[in-house]
């Protein structure tokens, strides 16, 4: 067996890691942590060390580590019929199945899915469609996307362009052209603190409707936003938000299409985000929980209004131009099939709005009197506490302080995982669907001391 260091070594010299400082980690002076296994909320890795995974990977683990259920299905999947493609009319009966799946869970009105790879994938398809879409209608200047700042949406050329993080757009010559940002709805960073949350959505939706009239509603084709931010800082909406967002999209003749890869099937206690939050979204993007990441998988799901409209096209031009290899990849489906089933077997979707909203609860509890803590929230098993310098004038750390990656270190230190997120100083948690209320409480304890640990 290679040994750790053999491993080291070789991560250094040949591995390019995602999301990482690669100067860094290849002169040594970052960890390398391999992981080799993982049960329930846990993982662990080569040294023996055991964390409470309270991030579940990327928000994706949903169902937990070690469920046999889903790694059986892949596994007689693979010696049944490991590859088949879902070119001019093919499918798997695990692939058609799992589109069933989606379909009866999914919000009113949602029609047909296409599966890809990757959350960043299913968003280049929904561009891709939304164009296809206006150009069957006769609008071809109706193109340009409106992504909100602190969304995220994947880090390819066009889905990075939507991500509004700094991160992901500095050196890589984005946003392209098509993309504009609007304000993010985040009432914490609200640009006046004497604002009310209704204040504070008239002033969402004025930007937005500003945005609109300066580049004129004809050359406007979709807005894409998750239902609550996610990588961007973990935000639930301010109360009312989307409604009226809504009412601005459908009054300019603008799909919407929600980003529900970490909010789909179940994360914050519904099925979707959507349901969650009101929205009648013209096309959903899910990912992660889909397969709770067992296999690479995603899918766009476009409403009846959608369908329509692509249908007609192919009848006037021919079979549709788009589609990847791996579309519908039988061990993918195979892997959300199980998944599907077993989130409703174990009743994951109510115990993650049950033990999340526990989770909110005691995080607020406990650190919500610290000094240095701006906001504790959060919604089903999503949760996030903000710091700050100096909570009156909400003043925040600088950047290069790095208060949060050092308080998130202070905690893996601690044995809980949680997750510095990119921009801000936030903490932020999304643990899988089967965490329990003692292991609810062990993140809440060990996150209070690893803050006192770093901030006092
Ligand atoms: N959309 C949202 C809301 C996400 O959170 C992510 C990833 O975190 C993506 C899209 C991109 O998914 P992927 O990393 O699978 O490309």
């Amino acid at each position: 067996m290679l040994t750790n260091d053999q491993l080291d070594k070789w991560d250094r010299e040949a591995f390019m890691h995602p999301s990482t400082h690669l100067a860094q980690h290849a002169r040594g002076e970052s960890p390398t942590r391999i992981v080799t296994g993982g049960e329930g909320v846990f993982i662990e890795d080569r040294d023996g060390t055991k964390l409470l995974d309270a991030f579940a990977g990327l928000y994706c683990v949903n169902v937990g580590y070690g469920q046999t259920a889903i790694a059986d299905a892949i596994a007689a999947q693979a010696r049944e019929l490991a590859y088949y493609h879902a070119y001019v009319g093919h499918g798997t009966e695990t692939s058609i199945t799992l589109a069933k799946m989606v379909l009866d869970r999914a919000p009113a009105g949602m029609s047909k899915v296409y599966f890809g790879l990757s959350g960043s994938d299913a968003n280049e398809t929904n561009i891709k469609l939304v164009w296809y879409y206006n150009n069957i209608r006769g609008l071809p200047e109706k193109k340009k996307i409106i992504s909100r700042w602190r969304g995220y949406h994947g880090s390819g050329l066009m889905t990075g362009s939507l991500t509004g993080l700094e991160l992901f757009h500095k050196k890589f010559d984005l946003p392209l052209a098509q993309v504009h940002h609007t304000t993010a709805p985040y009432y914490f960073r609200r640009p006046d603190l004497d604002m009310s949350e209704a204040d504070f959505v008239a002033h969402c939706v004025a930007d937005l409707e500003a945005l609109i009239a300066r580049e004129g509603a004809d050359t406007i084709a979709a807005f894409i936003g998750e239902p609550a931010l996610g990588t961007g800082g973990i935000v639930p909406p301010p109360a009312g938000y989307w409604a009226a967002i809504q009412e601005v999209l459908a009054r300019h003749d603008i799909l919407l299409i929600a980003d529900e890869v970490v909010t789909g099937f179940g994360r914050l206690g519904t099925m979707f985000g959507s349901d969650h939050y009101g929205l009648t979204p013209d096309i959903i993007t899910i990912a992660k929980g889909l397969t709770s990441a067992y296999a690479p998988l995603s899918g766009s799901i476009v409403n009846d209004k959608v369908w329509k409209v692509l249908e007609q096209g192919t009848d006037e031009n021919g079979p549709i131009g788009h589609g990847w290899t791996y579309s519908a990849h039988p061990i993918g489906a195979a892997a959300g099939v199980a998944n599907l089933k077993l989130i409703d077997e174990q009743n994951l979707v109510a115990n993650a709005g049950e033990v999340g909203g526990y989770l909110n609860a005691e995080m607020r509890n406990a650190l919500e009197g610290h000094a240095n803590v701006g906001e504790v929230r959060g919604e089903g098993l999503l949760c996030a506490v903000e710091f700050v310098k100096d909570k009156d004038t909400r003043t925040f750390f600088d950047a290069g302080d790095k208060v949060g990656p050092r308080i998130a270190a202070a905690l893996v230190k601690r044995g809980v995982i949680g997750r510095a997120m990119p921009q801000g100083d936030i903490l932020g948690f999304a643990p899988p669907f089967c965490l329990t209320h003692a292991e609810a409480d062990t993140i809440v304890a060990q996150t209070r001391e690893a803050v006192a640990e770093v901030l006092g």
